[in-house]
């Protein structure tokens, strides 16, 4: 048995064997994908170890979930039935920060904020910031090549990983990537296990790219009274040629829940809020923050200013972040995670009011607007099936919605469990058998996470 092995080669406390505790690392945050039962839960503290563990399920068959912290919004780190779960909670420690390579190494159980707190202390910046990042790891990040709120102009995860090392399906233990600013030398295997989800290899460490701290933000709100007009003024600022360090869309049931959950005081009389950010130094950040005030004004914003309040616009930021969990409290939540071209995003949004409409179901909406990423999320009552029933047509139709208008099922949160026919959907079946010969190729055993992102035939 794999977990006789595994207790021969590893420290006892690197085991969980009780169900109860066990069962506590079995799912993600998506509340809607199907979770296995675990056999076993282990959480190495080393790249041996965590060799020693992929090894053993080689051995014995075992598929093995590596997890984060659990906060995926696809059901990629759920447990498989009589699969072990690999936690990386305890390979936490920053390893380097480096001012003059301007780079960072860390284990993959590092919290992203906390990664992001330790560079502020040399005057560094870790860019990749998604509203997880008080609680989600740079493994996760990694796996899912998580986008966020500052990634409309800085980019996502993928363009800040400089080097990975990862045990392979084989259980080997290498290192892809390079240190050096540039380099060139062989296929982007480092981007290419960006974003696998834990189906290509098990990360066990990470360089990142830093950059220097930037100028303090200029928030500017507009309130609206429909998302399809704030749709416009996302698409007016891209029109106008700014690039926003965030936009960020937030609507009143979002902040309704998030204010009965934390009692902020968040007195937004207004259907739609959107929140736009700029942080060029002196007169551009100005000029950005002026024209994306034009912007809203333009697009039918019923109220819009720029904030002369850091700790208001502030916490209007902070309910967005918590609007997920906020919402959550009301009922499962069905989390959507389409991504359409800028200058769809107003129809889009139309579509996501159609879609609930004709279902008959409960959808509130956030987004990072100006990237296109939306987030209708949608809410059933606990325990109503035949809302379970309508709410996952509407899901269903806001895929085909995004993927008519040029869009992709998945902006930042992955395929996992939820959007695998979402993936066959929008690749073709030759780029579908492409990605099933990257998986057979770089872990023949189908042991690492099998089943989620593709499957492969039996
Ligand atoms: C409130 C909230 C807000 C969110 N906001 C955002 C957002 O703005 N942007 C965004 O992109 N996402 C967001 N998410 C989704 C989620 O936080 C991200 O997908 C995040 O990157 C997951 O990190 P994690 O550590 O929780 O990983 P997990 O959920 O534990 O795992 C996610 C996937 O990565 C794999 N994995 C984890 N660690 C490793 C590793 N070391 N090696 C190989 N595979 C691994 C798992 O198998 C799984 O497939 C949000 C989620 C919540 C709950």
């Amino acid at each position: 048995m794999i977990i006789d092995d595994l207790r021969t080669e590893l420290p006892a406390d690197r085991l969980i064997e009780d169900p109860d505790v066990a069962a506590s690392f079995a799912g993600d945050e998506a509340e809607w994908a199907p979770r296995g039962t675990p056999v076993l839960v282990v959480r190495p503290r080393t790249s041996a170890e965590v060799q020693s563990v992929v090894r053993a399920c080689i051995r014995h068959g075992v598929p093995l979930t590596t997890r984060g912290a659990g906060t995926g919004l696809s059901g990629g780190a759920n447990a498989i039935d009589g699969g072990v779960v690999l936690s990386t909670e305890l390979m936490n420690d920053i390893r380097e920060i480096n001012s003059v390579e301007r780079l960072a190494v860390v284990g993959p159980g590092v919290v992203n904020d906390d990664l992001r707190a330790a560079c502020a202390e040399q005057g560094l910046w870790y860019p990749p910031d998604p509203a997880s990042a008080p609680w989600s790891t740079i493994g996760g990040n990694v796996a899912t090549n998580a986008g966020g709120l500052c990634c409309v102009k800085y980019g996502v995860t993928r363009d800040y990983v400089l080097a990975l090392e990862v045990v392979t399906g084989t259980g080997e233990l290498v290192r892809l990537g390079r240190r050096t600013a540039k380099g060139v030398a062989g296929y982007d295997l480092a981007g290419l296990i960006v974003g696998s989800e834990g189906t290509l290899a098990v990360v066990t460490e990470v360089t990142v790219k830093l950059r220097p701290q930037r100028a303090p933000e200029r928030t500017v709100a507009g309130y609206f009274s429909s998302v399809v007009d704030a749709g416009r003024a996302v698409t007016a600022i891209g029109a106008a040629g700014v690039v926003p360090s965030a936009l960020e869309l937030i609507d009143r049931h979002c902040l309704a829940a998030v204010d009965a959950w934390k009692n902020m005081g968040l007195s937004v009389d207004a259907d739609v809020v959107l929140l736009g950010r700029s942080d060029a130094p002196g007169p551009a950040g100005e000029y950005e923050a002026t024209t994306m005030l034009t912007c809203f004004e333009q697009a039918g914003a019923t109220w819009a200013a720029q904030s002369e309040n850091q700790r208001e616009a502030d916490a209007l930021f902070e309910a967005r972040r918590l609007a997920y969990p906020a919402l959550e409290r009301l009922g499962p939540v069905l989390t959507e995670d389409v991504c359409v071209p800028k200058a769809a995003v107003p129809e889009m949004l139309a579509r996501i009011e159609r879609a609930a409409q004709a279902n008959d179901t409960h959808i509130a909406n956030i987004a990072h607007a100006g990237d296109g990423n939306l987030h209708p999320l949608l809410i059933t009552p606990i325990g109503d099936e035949a809302a379970r029933t309508r709410a996952q047509a509407a899901f269903e139709q806001i895929i085909a919605d995004a993927l008519d208008l040029g869009g992709t099922v998945t902006g930042e949160h992955g395929v996992g469990l939820l959007k695998r026919d979402g993936l066959a959907s929008e690749l073709s079946p030759e780029v579908m058998t492409m990605h099933r010969a990257i998986k057979q190729s770089l872990d023949p055993h189908n042991i690492l996470n099998p089943g989620k992102v593709i499957t492969l035939p039996s």
